[in-house]
């Protein structure tokens, strides 16, 4: 089976009735993007960033290194386009830093993400301008986690701003970036529209905004079996978050879990969605379900399972 997807790699991914479907890669660090281009991905959708900072012991990487880093990753992927995310620690993605990672009573509502980094102006001015100037070496968009609140997302445009002027000041080359946010809260799912008035782009994370909406730790083994991806408040945020980037001519992609879940693409197709991002090694592999389905059909019958008390029981149907 792998050797034949393999042959799908150079094939563009496009439907049987002609909708052409961007397939991005995930990637941890800036190696991974020669498995990206080795899977056919056409860019990456997500750097998860936070690799970069976890089991460092205090020792958090400076403008320098992280610039090289987002640099390789850069031209690793030989002109395609990268999304890097800014810093995601906190729950399920510890620092190993014993000053900043006292133990929280409850981790995943706590100081993570884009929290951390607006509690930290210095360090997260540091890992903007490399990202600007990473900029510089070719398409680099910028994606900011975890936001629910319109003055969070202030906070960090003017922060942006600021560590574009110091790069001016200092006289250091760097690069223009498309700025997207993760819609990985209810909240932010629910006020997209302050979202879409902010940002070029959103993608939507649905292994947090699973989490967060259902109320289940996604790390947590005693409630896994809850954990439902297809529950119908999850399909609807999901839903409502493509058709409202649609409506509004931005674009939108899922770079969760879901997307990279060849049970679950043709009822992303069908709800709208046109640009997936995944871990490599999913990649052919829901490419070839793009090469075997048919929008215009899978419209009424997504609209079908999202209206359904039990979408996975229609979805199986
Ligand atoms: C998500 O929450 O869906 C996501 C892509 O981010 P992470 O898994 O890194 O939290
Ligand atoms: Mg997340």
């Amino acid at each position: 089976e792998r050797g034949r997807l393999s042959r799908l790699r150079h094939t563009p991914a496009i439907t049987m009735d002609g909708q052409k479907i961007e397939l991005l890669a995930n990637i941890e660090l800036p190696d991974d993007a020669a498995a990206a281009l080795k899977a056919g991905a056409v860019g990456v959708g997500l750097f998860r960033s936070e690799f970069l900072f976890m089991g460092r012991r205090g020792k958090l990487p400076d403008e320098e290194e992280q610039y090289q880093a987002y640099k390789r990753a850069v031209e690793g992927m030989e002109g395609l386009p990268v999304t890097i995310r800014t810093v995601d620690v906190g729950a399920d993605k510890p620092l190993d830093d014993t000053k900043r990672d006292e133990a929280h009573l409850n981790p995943a509502l706590g100081l993570r993400a884009i929290r951390w980094s607006l509690a930290d102006p210095a360090m997260f001015l540091t890992q903007l301008r490399a990202i600007l100037r990473a900029a510089a070496h070719g398409q680099v968009n910028l994606l900011i986690p975890m936001l629910a609140h319109a003055s969070e997302i202030r906070h960090t445009l003017s922060l942006i701003d600021f560590a574009r002027a110091e790069l001016d000041n200092r006289g250091v080359v760097y690069g223009p970036v498309k700025l997207g946010a993760m819609i990985e809260i209810p909240a932010a799912a629910l006020t997209l529209k302050i979202f879409l008035k902010y940002f070029d782009f959103l993608s939507v994370g649905t292994n947090d905004l699973i989490q967060y909406t259902l109320a289940i730790d996604r790390a947590d083994e005693s409630v896994a079996h809850l954990y439902d991806p297809l529950h119908p408040a999850v399909l609807r945020l999901v839903a409502d978050t493509i058709a409202e980037c649609h409506a509004q001519g931005k674009s939108v992609s899922v770079c969760g879990e879901m997307a990279g879940d060849i049970t679950l693409t043709r009822l992303l197709l069908g709800m709208g969605l046109r640009s997936f991002s995944m871990h490599p090694a999913q990649i052919l592999a829901v490419k070839q379900e793009v090469l075997r389905s048919d929008v215009s059909r899978l419209t009424p019958w997504a609209r079908k399972v999202l209206e359904s008390e039990d979408p996975a029981a229609t979805l199986a149907a």
